[in-house]
Formats: structure tokens, sequence, C-alpha cells
């Protein structure tokens, strides 16, 4: 067992001196047999939910009517579940009823796939009367039961299922693949934020470009309960991207909508169509909009000074982001070839300067300077300096920039009042 499942195991033990089975099941005992790392450690046993918080001493009830006490142990939490069977998904949703039961057996099986209904013993012994193993070993994904039924109960399994193909790099069973493209408009039963958190884990995983290509196949996104705008054709769009070579995964996400020629309002509606909070769209929507700035300067010297605007308007994060964004969308317009994007990245190393704080002047040197009052002039000239300071054309001295603000003085036409 894994050094995580070992150190889990007291709590089986605890359960079985009083009389009770403990076992481990789910995403656990699925990802052991396979050797890859453990998140989450879950529990089902045959003792109720009282008699599992009388049996430990530190249990935080999390989720009572569904049989769910989280047991601390060792500074860990663990989610020790009630077996149970469920019914009545009038929703195709969550079930309206669910009746706790003492049969291991039973609580598998309502399970959603073959995979995730096997179960670890105290003593080490995998359990798995469902053939989840031998599924494995065949790189396939089948439904507990029948997939019509199973889909019908839940119509989530049906994402969950092509996060499953995607991440374990599995094949669905033909009967999977039938039953799941017959629900797919079950889909609109489905809360917007449930399908964002899915796909955040799809886009966010090691294989994200599968995850993509098995969602296009299925064309389940065209049958959710608002309206999104990915069409089929997207997914060959997107076929040469790379979003695996970005760690961030909102700039996973900005690099599908470059990668797809979204435009911002698209992009934007998505989003909110999605649940994206207000952050997260910010950050998303900047990426595009820098995008579709550096798309229409196609000649060199038109994209060093729309490159330069870029990244004294949005900042250095988000000129990076797009570097990155832009690069992974994969397809190669003008603009995003590899040789001008690297050229763009020279460009920003070697800004002598960036922000406004690295100017070496401020606004009240400026008015002592210039003798003159306070006002919207100085953001304005502060702005100026920092264009052409940024540009190299202006070095970022003080005296340089002070001159250069008399000359501008000179320049324009000040306003009467600004005078003292
Ligand atoms: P991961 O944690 O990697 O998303 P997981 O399989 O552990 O995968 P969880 O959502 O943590 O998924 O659920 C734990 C277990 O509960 C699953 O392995 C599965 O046995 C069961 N389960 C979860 N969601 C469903 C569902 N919608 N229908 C049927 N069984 C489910
Ligand atoms: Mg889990």
């Amino acid at each position: 067992l894994p050094p995580a499942m070992t150190a889990a195991l007291p709590l089986l033990h605890r359960l079985h001196d009083h009389q009770f089975e403990g076992v481990f099941v789910g995403g656990a005992v699925r990802d052991t047999v396979l050797g890859l790392p453990l998140k989450d450690i879950d529990i089902a046993t045959s003792a109720s939910p009282q008699q599992v918080m009388a049996i430990f001493p530190k249990c935080i009830p999390t989720g009572l009517a569904h049989g769910t006490v989280t047991v601390v142990h060792d500074g860990i939490g663990y989610e020790v579940t009630t077996y149970r069977i469920e019914s009545g998904y009038r929703d195709c949703r969550k079930p309206d009823h669910v009746a706790f039961i003492d049969n291991l057996d039973q609580d598998l099986i309502r399970r959603d796939f073959t995979m995730n209904a096997m179960a670890i013993r105290q003593d080490g012994a995998l359990y798995d009367p469902y053939g989840g193993m031998v599924d494995l070993r065949l790189q396939r994904l089948r439904p507990v039961g029948a997939g019509d039924e199973r889909f019908q109960e839940d119509a989530l399994r049906m994402l969950r299922a092509i996060r499953f193909l995607a991440v374990y790099r599995l094949y669905p069973t033909a009967s999977l693949w039938r039953a799941l493209i017959r629900h797919r408009e079950l889909m609109r039963h489905i809360a917007m934020e449930r399908v964002q958190a899915e796909l955040d884990k799809m886009i966010g995983s090691d294989a994200p470009a599968s995850a993509l290509g098995w969602l296009g196949g299925s064309r389940l996104l065209n049958y959710t309960k608002e309206e999104l705008p990915w069409t089929p054709q997207d997914h060959e769009a997107l076929k040469s991207s790379r979003l695996d070579l970005l760690d961030s995964l909102d700039e996973r996400w900005a690099s599908i909508f470059i990668a797809l020629s979204y435009t911002a309002d698209k992009v934007k509606s998505a989003l909110k169509s999605l649940r994206f909070g207000n952050h997260r769209i910010r950050f998303i929507y900047s990426i595009i909009h820098v995008d579709a700035i550096m798309a229409v300067a196609t000649v060199e010297s038109e994209r060093r000074s729309a490159w330069l605007n870029v990244v004294l308007a949005h900042g250095e994060a988000i000129a990076h982001s797009w570097l990155r964004c832009a690069q992974a969308a994969g397809c190669a317009p003008l603009h995003r070839d590899t040789e001008q994007l690297e050229g763009l990245r020279r460009q920003l190393l070697e800004m002598p300067v960036r922000t406004l704080k690295e100017l070496q002047v401020n606004g009240n040197d400026l008015c002592r300077s210039l003798g003159m009052r306070k006002g919207p002039w100085v953001r304005e000239l502060l702005q100026l300096l920092l264009s052409e300071a940024a540009s190299g054309e202006l070095p970022n001295t003080e005296a340089e920039l002070l001159e250069r603000a008399n000359i501008w003085r000179t320049e324009v036409n000040i306003d009467e009042q600004s005078n003292p």
C-alpha cells in the first residue's frame, strides 16, 4: 500500500475493532492500483454516521444527510461514508433519496465506472466485484451496469467519463459511448457551476488536448443549460495547441480562446455562462484583449509600438502571460510566429522601464520642477515620459526626464489655471 493509505489504516482497524466493516474506496483505490499519487482518501463503512462519530474522537459532520463524517487522524481529514444506496434521481442529478445499508457490494454498484467501484480492505486485499482491474488492463472505461441508465440517473457522469478517458488514457466501451451520445441532451440538467468545475479539472489535467478531443467528438458542450459558443470545428483548431506547456489553468483557458480566434466579447459571454468569477474573467479577458491588439499590428514597427503600449497598459505579468498563451495556442497566423514572439519577449526584457514606479521622477518632482500646480496634466506627462523611457528614446535619469518635461511644457499649450 502507498504510504498515504498505510497512514489511514488505523481507521479501518478501529472500525473493525468495533465490529464494523471499513474499506478504502473510490479514486484512491483506482490510483493505488495504477501506481499514481493519491489525492484524497475515502473510506466506506457499515457503521452509521452516529456510530462513526461515537468511535472516533475527532469528527466533523460534513455531510450527515449523505452519510459522510470527516474523521481527523494525525492532522489529516478522511471522509468516512456509510454504505448507501441512492434512488429517485428525478432531476438527472442528485438522488432524492439515500438509504444506509450494511452491504459493500450494493455500495460499490451505485458508483459510476468499474475502475471507481473497487475497494481495498484493511489487510490490503483488493475487492473488485465489477471487473475494474480487467477494464483498466484493457484501457477501457466501462460504467457499472447499463450506461443508459447510469447517465439518466446522473448526467454529470457524462462529463466525468470524458475526464477519465483523457486523464487515464482510456477508450470507452462501445456501449458507454453510444449511451453518452444518446443522452447528451441531458447535459441541460447540470448546473453550469458543475460544468465549469469538471472542465477546469480537464483543462488543468496533464491531458487537456485529449479531453478537448473527446469533448469535441461527443459534442456534450453543445447541450449545456446555457448555450456555449463551441462548434464542432473548434476542436479541430485546438488539435495543434500545446496547452500542456502552460502551468497556469487560466492561461490554458486563454490559450484555448486564442487558438479558436474568439472575440473578447464572445470569450466574456462564454466565461459568464460557465460562472467564472470576475477575477478569472478579468485575467483571461485581458489576455484575449492583448491578443486582439497584437493581431492587427502586422508590420514590424507597428508591432513594436503596439507591444510597448501593451506592456505599459496591462503590465509585465499579462504581457508574459500572453506570450506564453500565444505560443501554446499553436496555430501560426503571422503575429504568432515563434520568431516574432521571441522578438517581443526580447523587447520586453530589454525595456529600460516598464512601470511608473521605476521612472526616476514622480508627479511631485514634475510640479516642483515646472513650477506648476497639480492637475490632470501630471498623469498625462508621466505617461509620455514613461513611454519614451520604455522605448529607449529617453534615458531614465532625473535630469533627462525633467529636461524633456520642460520641452513638453513649451510645446503644449497649458491651461492658464495650472500656472500658479
Ligand atoms: P477525482 O477525485 O480524481 O476527481 P474520484 O473518482 O475520486 O476522482 P470523487 O468525486 O472524489 O471522484 O468521488 C469519489 C468516488 O465516488 C468515485 O470514485 C466514485 O466511486 C464515486 N462517485 C463520485 N461521483 C459519482 C457520480 N456522479 N456517480 C456515481 N459515483 C460517483
Ligand atoms: Mg476523489
